[in-house]
C-alpha cells in the first residue's frame, strides 16, 4: 500500500481511538495502538513506523521473525506475538518479540520462560481469555484462569500484564455489550489481585470503539491501517 495511505489510515484510526476515550472520560494515551501487520510487506511497517507507529502485532513465527531481523535498523520498534503458538516454535519468539498475547497454555508459558534469554527483559505477556467459550477459539476459559495465572506468575522471564481477548464475531449489539463488559469486570477484578496487571487487550479494526467503552487499554488493528488481507 502506499506510504501516503498507511499514513492517513494510520491518522484516522488515532481519531477514533481518541474520540472514543474522550466518550469514555478516558485519557487517548490510556490507550495503546498495536499495529497488526500479519501478511503485509515490510514497506508497510517502515511506513508506518516513519508516521509514528511503535507497536507491531504479527501472528506466523517465521514470518514475524524474518520482519523483525529485516527492520532491526528501526530502533524503539516493539514486536507483539498475537497468533497461536505451538511449542516447538516457542524458542524463536522468546528470543525475538518483547511481547506475548496469546499465552494459553502453560508447557508454552514454561518454554518460554526457559528460552527467554537472560540479557532480555522478562517476555511481557498477556493470557488469551476464550470470553464467550467459543469452541472455535483459542484461550483458556474463566474456570481456569486463576490457576494459570499463580502459575504464570511463577515463572521470572516473564511478566505478566494481563488479558488478551477475542470477543464472538459480530454479535447482536445488545450481546457485545455483555460480553465486553464481562472482560471488563473480569480485568478489573485480576487488576485487584495483582499489582502489575495493567494491559487489556481488546478491540480491533471493527469493535475499537465498544472495546474502549469498556475499559480496554490496547487495541490491535489491521484492516484499518494495511487494507485488507488476501
Ligand atoms: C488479525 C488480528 C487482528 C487484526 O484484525 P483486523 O480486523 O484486521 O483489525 C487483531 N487481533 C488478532 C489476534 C488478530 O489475529
Amino acid at each position: 500500500m502506499l506510504h501516503a495511505t498507511i499514513a492517513d489510515q494510520l491518522i484516522k484510526v488515532r481519531a477514533r481511538i481518541k474520540h472514543a476515550s474522550e466518550k469514555a472520560n478516558r485519557s487517548a494515551t490510556s490507550v495503546q495502538l498495536v499495529a497488526v501487520s500479519k501478511t503485509k510487506p515490510i514497506n508497510d511497517i517502515a511506513a508506518a513506523y516513519a508516521a509514528g507507529q511503535r507497536h507491531f502485532g504479527e501472528n506466523y513465527v517465521q514470518e514475524g521473525v524474518d520482519k523483525i531481523q529485516s527492520l532491526t535498523h528501526l530502533k524503539d520498534i516493539k514486536w507483539h506475538f498475537i497468533g497461536e503458538l505451538q511449542s516447538n516454535k516457542t524458542r524463536p519468539v522468546a528470543e525475538h518479540f518483547t511481547w506475548v498475547q496469546s499465552l494459553d497454555r502453560l508447557r508454552i508459558a514454561t518454554r518460554l520462560n526457559n528460552q527467554r534469554p537472560k540479557h532480555l527483559p522478562p517476555l511481557q505477556v498477556l493470557i488469551q481469555l476464550n470470553i464467550d467459550n467459543e469452541p472455535s477459539k483459542a484461550g483458556i476459559s474463566l474456570a481456569e484462569l486463576p490457576e494459570f495465572v499463580s502459575a504464570v506468575n511463577q515463572l521470572p522471564q516473564l511478566e505478566l500484564r494481563g488479558l488478551m481477548v477475542i470477543p464472538m464475531a459480530n454479535p447482536a449489539p445488545d450481546k457485545q455489550a455483555v460480553s465486553f463488559r464481562h472482560c471488563q469486570q473480569v480485568f478489573e477484578d485480576l487488576q485487584q489481585q495483582h499489582a502489575r496487571i495493567d494491559t487489556l487487550s481488546l478491540g480491533m479494526s471493527n469493535d475499537l470503539e465498544a472495546a474502549i467503552q469498556y475499559g480496554s487499554t490496547m487495541v490491535r488493528v489491521g484492516t484499518d491501517i494495511f487494507g485488507t488481507r488476501t
